[in-house]
């Protein structure tokens, strides 16, 4: 499925099977979860993908040469010679290429990645259910660590992400609250099946101050709401790579050493961290399934919000 510009529907296109250059593997891709970050790639929101593009960024496949189930995340190249690589902090890295955006990714039959960057599927996991780890799972799992040690944290936005991100904070010992489109009861009720503590739409006030709010929703405004709602001394992490403007606030919402922090991408370490969760808590995701040609399909249902849980394409 080939994206040829923005706000374009992706086209269903043969094109040659991709060729692995020296130091890449052929991956037959099995299933291809999708991301918001791929609605604001297509939606033209992310401003430099490569063009023409196959995107998808959450791929379960096999290593066609030696048979290993692996996955292959957003972060697809690092230079690991920046000031950022050799810190730690390859997520930052200035010369960093992701898949599904500057490198072909996983709307597609085969995809071609750099296995240094690929991570073995987690055992007892179906290609369906191990693609969502990869992205939704595992950058929800940074922004979790960036809360640091916060007890009660708000969801705002109750999605893909989110529905992991509770489960392995639950497990953690945390409490998660909610926080849905405004009157959303499914996704309310869904919230509350996958661990989560309390849930209401976004214009509520949780029962009690939180420590720490993620904002997985693309709306800038949650931010302030976020920050009226947590203890002197939290954090709100927005977890996406996009969000609308952040509206002006008063400093008072801020002061008492509350903070705003973003998440950018993934560290290889990351995933590795994270898989290992996956490995010992058996992260359960509910899922609806769209079949390659029907991925404009999948795309549209995430932008209207009509499913809960997870997009899943199956190759
Ligand atoms: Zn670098
Ligand atoms: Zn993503």
């Amino acid at each position: 499925m080939i994206l040829r510009g923005a706000r374009q529907p992706l086209q269903l296109v043969n094109v040659p099977t991709p060729q692995p250059k020296k130091g890449e593997v052929l991956i037959r891709v099995e299933a291809c979860a999708v991301c918001r970050t791929d609605l604001h790639i297509v939606d033209g929101e992310l401003t430099d993908p490569k063009l023409p593009l196959i995107i998808g960024h959450q791929i379960a496949g096999v290593i066609e040469s030696s048979g290993e189930r692996v996955g292959v995340p957003w972060l697809g190249w690092t230079d690991e010679t920046c000031h950022y690589c050799t810190t730690g902090r390859e997520n930052l890295c200035d010369r960093a290429r992701f898949t599904g955006y500057t490198i072909d990714g996983g709307y597609a039959e085969y995809c071609v990645a750099d296995p240094r960057y690929c991570h073995p599927l987690p055992d007892g996991y179906a290609f369906e259910e191990a693609a969502p780890l990869l992205c939704g799972g595992l950058i929800g799992f940074r922004a979790l660590r960036m809360a640091g040690d916060a007890r009660r944290i708000g969801f705002y936005g109750f999605g893909s992400s989110a529905q992991m991100v509770a489960q392995v904070a639950a497990a953690e010992g945390r409490e998660v609250y909610a926080f849905t489109r405004d009157g959303d009861k499914s996704a309310q009720e869904f919230a509350m099946r996958m661990c989560a503590k309390w849930a209401g739409g976004s214009g509520d006030t949780p029962p009690e101050k939180l420590d720490a709010a993620i904002i997985f929703a693309p709306v800038g405004a949650l931010v302030v709401t976020a920050l009226r709602n947590i203890v002197k001394g939290g954090v709100v992490v927005c977890a996406g790579i996009h969000m609308s403007d952040i509206p002006s606030f008063p400093y008072e919402l801020l002061w008492e050493e509350r903070s705003i922090r973003s998440v950018a991408n993934l560290t290889r370490r990351d995933g590795q961290e994270f898989l290992e969760i996956a490995r010992k808590t058996r992260i359960v995701t509910q899922r609806t399934t769209f079949a390659l040609e029907k991925a404009n399909e999948a795309l549209s249902a995430l932008r209207s919000g009509e499913f809960v849980g997870t997009a899943v394409i199956t190759i």
